[in-house]
């Protein structure tokens, strides 16, 4: 009898804990989203200072898609290869190999879904701005009509020793990275670094090396200096193993660190990289993939990107990496990106 005394007690302590500290309706707040107006299904809700507002809608207002699975109350927002993967009521999000915890969790009201939008807008890579005057959420780009298009519509003519930009050459030293058949990482991206910046000079660009030898350099190191002189991009140079050698290909890789500028944030710079190797150098698409968790991003005050230029593992894809004109290509898309992406930032 006592023991089921207790156990009553227990699952109510549980069950009051799982409850958020109050919760109620926000009337009239507005969602605007790359400067659109979105209108909502549902009222928003805020929990513990958090806007929830009606999840699928939010979603693909940022271009993304929602699956909504009720009978375990998981939720999947998706937008190009990032796949976000949250349960209603639960504290904790998945996203490839990491979790990431929210402030507050996905609820459900009336059979609506609500996503808290600054989590979902900030993993998706858009900055979020609470203008509490005017009660709105802005997420993207206030006014539509600037950002993107903006920077493309000014053609060549665009002096680029305004700008600033960090080259990292992965590894280095006694951190060299994967070997295979012989081959250093380290060596691989050094070499291709090296060759960029003396693109991106040459383009007018102020350029910053983490390392210009074979000497190791500490993670924070390389966001450090990145930070440290201010620079508008950061782009780290690596490649890539996998235990399945068929696999070859580039992959860029960003920290959704909500730095915005222009609207030109990390998820944008790493589309145009990918968009370019795929299109210019004519790798496989191994995607554009979020990651929360790398430190050498994830300090980094400015778009920062990681890229993999290819597979050594695949005896293809090394033999090219090998050769000196392959480096230089890689470079020339790589200068050829990050100038597209300093467009895009219109200083
Ligand atoms: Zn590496």
């Amino acid at each position: 009898m006592k023991k089921r005394v207790f156990a009553l007690i227990i699952s109510f302590i549980i069950l009051v804990a799982a409850l958020p500290a109050y919760s109620y309706n926000i009337k009239d707040i507005q969602l605007v989203v790359n400067g659109q107006n979105i209108s909502l299904n549902a009222q928003p809700v805020l929990i513990n200072g958090r806007i929830l507002v009606p999840a699928r809608i939010a979603v693909e207002s940022m271009g993304g898609y929602l699956d909504w699975y009720a009978k375990e109350g998981r939720i999947v927002a998706k937008r190009d290869n990032l796949k976000l993967t949250m349960y209603s009521g639960g504290y904790k999000a998945y996203c490839g190999n990491s979790t990431i915890k929210m402030d507050v969790p996905p609820v459900l009201k009336n059979g609506t879904v609500m996503l808290p939008i600054r989590f979902i807008a900030e993993n998706f890579g858009y900055p979020v701005k609470y203008d509490a005057v005017n009660g709105r959420v802005i997420v993207g780009n206030g006014d539509s009509s600037s950002g993107n298009s903006r920077g493309d519509d000014r053609g060549g003519n665009i002096n680029f020793s305004n700008y600033k930009v960090v080259i990292d050459a992965g590894h280095g030293g006694y951190e060299t990275g994967a070997i295979v058949s012989g081959v250093y990482e380290k060596d691989l991206n050094l070499a291709i670094a090296k060759k960029l910046n003396t693109l991106l000079k040459n383009s007018g660009v102020k350029t910053y090396m983490t390392r210009t030898t074979d000497r190791r350099v500490g993670l924070y190191e390389r966001s450090g200096l990145a930070n440290s002189v201010n620079a508008d991009l950061f782009i780290s140079i690596h490649n890539n193993t996998q235990w399945q050698k068929s696999i070859k290909g580039s992959m860029t890789l960003y920290y959704p660190n909500g730095v915005s500028k222009n609207g030109l944030n990390g998820y944008k710079f790493a589309s145009i990289v990918q968009k370019n190797l795929n299109s210019k150098l004519g790798t496989d698409n191994k995607g554009v993939i979020q990651r929360p968790n790398l430190a050498v991003l994830r300090t980094s005050k400015m778009p920062a990107v990681l890229v993999e230029v290819g597979y050594m593992t695949n005896r293809t894809e090394l033999g090219k990496l090998l050769t000196d004109s392959y480096k230089e290509k890689a470079a020339v898309v790589l200068k050829d990106s990050v100038l597209e992406a300093l467009k895009n930032i219109n200083k």
